[in-house]
């Protein structure tokens, strides 16, 4: 899609810190961090949200993503749990229509988790 900001940057066009990538998928830090490490697991078809996966699409793509948490885990011992979640649609705050899993590692004591769940 042309004007998709995570299709940009699958094609390289624009820069990510990618930290894992195959042929379905891409990871890589978030742009606004709400805990360091912060990361998105992003099909590379460009799906919108969850209601447009077909099976073979989300088994290929959610079957790693315990695989990508236990590599952030592992990358800072400080890292003690994980919040992982997708939102779908503009209604539960999706604001990128390119479906993508969040991967929010938690540290002891962080309290600005900010992901904006119902809050209004
Ligand atoms: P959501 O609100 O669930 O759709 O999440 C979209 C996420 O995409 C937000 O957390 C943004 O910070 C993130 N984001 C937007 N543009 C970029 C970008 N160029 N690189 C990395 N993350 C981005």
């Amino acid at each position: 899609m042309d004007d998709c900001v995570f299709c940009k940057i699958i094609n390289g066009d624009i820069p990510s810190t990618t930290i894992y990538e195959d042929d379905d998928i891409k990871a890589f830090f978030d742009i606004s961090q709400v805990t360091p490490g912060h990361t998105l697991v992003v099909p590379k078809k460009h799906v919108k949200d969850i209601f447009a996966y077909d099976e073979n699409l989300a088994e290929r793509v959610f079957k790693k993503i315990p695989m990508i948490a236990r590599a952030i885990k592992a990358s800072n011992p400080k890292i003690i749990g994980m919040n992982i979640c997708q939102n779908n649609g503009e209604i539960a705050y999706q604001s990128v229509m390119h479906s993508h899993i969040h991967l929010v590692p938690r540290y002891s004591k962080d309290d600005d988790f900010s992901m904006h769940w119902g809050d209004n």
